[in-house]
């Protein structure tokens, strides 16, 4: 076995006092690994590449749920609209536009969260808290049918310093609690991608209901 199933149980053991859900980040490990996860029932994966993804979508079961998580360049949206379950990191109304067209030409209605920039270093994408309230009362919003944002997704800072890593999870649920109050047609604000390997608990502990776990179930990365 490659991947870690004590750890895999452990973490599901954790998510399920909370009723939150795993995707398990699976980018640049083989499609093997894939499979044990599989086997051992996980359903949810997350990719980073559209390249890659694309290549392991067609190797592996149908049943599959195949969370895009990396940072989606418009060109190749129309890519992976055909199939995946639910795009993470949408960061412009551009990019929002470009599915939109892209899965009513492929006659799906394809789930999206909206990435926030909650951490003050790194991390160069996102919409900061100023530009996603813009966006819940922009008036192109309503027009796009074959899209559903389902939540926000966010990364905090890659630090020790675990205080600052709190406070911007307790951000980016604050956020979250306007993006539920915002009543338009096709929001659906009930998921809250936030936590890694490093700071799932805390996450958890802020109002995660959505973690993106890669080292601990499939080994580090090169
Ligand atoms: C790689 C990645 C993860 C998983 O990271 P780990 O530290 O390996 O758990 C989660 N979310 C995003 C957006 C990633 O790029």
């Amino acid at each position: 076995m490659s991947v870690n199933a004590e750890a895999y149980k452990l973490i599901l053991a954790e998510l399920a006092s909370s009723g939150a859900s795993l995707v398990a980040v699976s980018k640049t490990k083989p499609a093997s690994d894939i499979s044990e996860m599989y086997a051992l029932g996980q359903r949810d994966f997350g990719e980073n590449y559209v390249q890659e993804l694309v290549a392991k979508q067609a190797l592996l079961p149908d049943d599959i749920r195949w969370h895009f998580i990396g940072h989606l360049q418009s060109n190749k949206v129309k890519q992976i609209v055909p199939f995946v379950y639910l795009i993470h990191g949408v960061d412009s109304v551009r990019l929002l536009k470009e599915i939109d067209k892209a899965a009513a030409k492929a006659g799906r209605v394809v789930q999206v969260l909206l990435q926030v920039h909650i951490a003050r270093e790194e991390t160069k994408f996102g919409f900061s808290a100023g530009e996603l309230n813009e966006l819940l009362s922009d008036p192109q919003l309503p027009a796009l049918q074959h899209i559903v944002v389902r939540g926000l997704m966010g990364m905090a800072s890659f630090t020790e310093d675990e205080e600052k890593v709190r406070q911007e999870f307790r951000q980016l649920k604050t956020l979250f609690n306007s993006c539920q109050a915002a009543s338009l047609p096709n929001f659906r604000c009930d998921l809250l991608s936030m936590g890694m390997s490093a700071d799932y608990r805390m996450a958890l502990e802020e109002g995660s209901n959505m973690v993106r776990i890669g080292s601990l179930l499939f080994g580090s990365r090169q």
